[in-house]
């Protein structure tokens, strides 16, 4: 049944091809939600050199949050494209590829979470998915729900970076201290602006125990 489903909205798009979110034409040809040109223009646009906060010695960023990335990137969080992913999926290789050696010690993966009330509304943590496909890449393990926003904060958006981390205070904890104990962390989320979140949730990994952690974001705020 589901195969049919996928069958009929296969020749259904290549009949009438679908509107891509970033530039608005009817050029999405199936299953890549967005069309040719922006796909080339995303894998196109210039990488980032890593960069650093208090807790996390270094923080890999695929591309900057801006332009057609940054419509895939809302089109994924706020409309379900799931098949966004496909597009995601591409950058992240990418960037491991040329980051390869300092990913190396890495053991586990750990997705910045986003409280229960939020994910019931939207459906799904946009980190986790982004966390998984980083799993499947560097083939290694991403614990579920260990790192839990237990606190509902208010947006970050629009707050300077310190009332940012008041606002992140007493937010996160672990669940199981022993699963991250001596580990080397990868902490994945989708997009980094000041990083207060990925410093917070750092800081919690390594108070449990962590030996060190490392950020993954798929686009950060310039
Ligand atoms: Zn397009």
């Amino acid at each position: 049944m589901l195969q049919l489903k996928i069958i009929t909205s296969a020749i259904i798009n290549v009949l009438f091809p679908a509107e891509c979110p970033a530039c608005k034409t009817r050029s999405a040809k199936f299953p890549v939600p967005i069309c040719e040109r922006c796909t080339q223009d995303i894998s196109s646009s210039s990488s980032l050199p890593s960069t650093s906060s208090f807790y996390l010695a270094k923080i890999l960023s695929c591309r900057p949050y801006d332009g057609t990335l940054k419509q895939c990137i809302r089109q994924f969080k706020y409309h379900r494209t799931e098949r966004m992913i496909l597009v995601f999926d591409e950058l992240i290789k990418k960037t491991y590829l040329k980051n390869k050696h300092s990913l190396n010690d890495i053991d586990i993966i750990v997705p910045v979470p986003i409280n229960k009330h939020k994910k019931r509304l939207r459906g799904f943590n946009q980190a986790e998915i982004l966390a998984q496909v980083l799993g499947n890449t560097l083939s290694l393990p991403v614990p579920s729900a260990n790192l839990k926003k237990i606190k509902k904060t208010i947006p970050q958006a629009g707050l300077s970076k310190e009332k940012r981390i008041n606002n992140l205070i007493k937010a996160f904890s672990i669940r199981e201290p022993l699963l991250i104990k001596e580990k080397h962390i990868l902490l994945v989320d989708d997009v980094m602006t000041t990083g207060a979140t990925l410093d917070t949730c750092a800081k919690e990994l390594l108070k449990a125990g962590a030996k060190s952690v490392t950020g993954f974001t798929l686009a950060r705020t310039l």
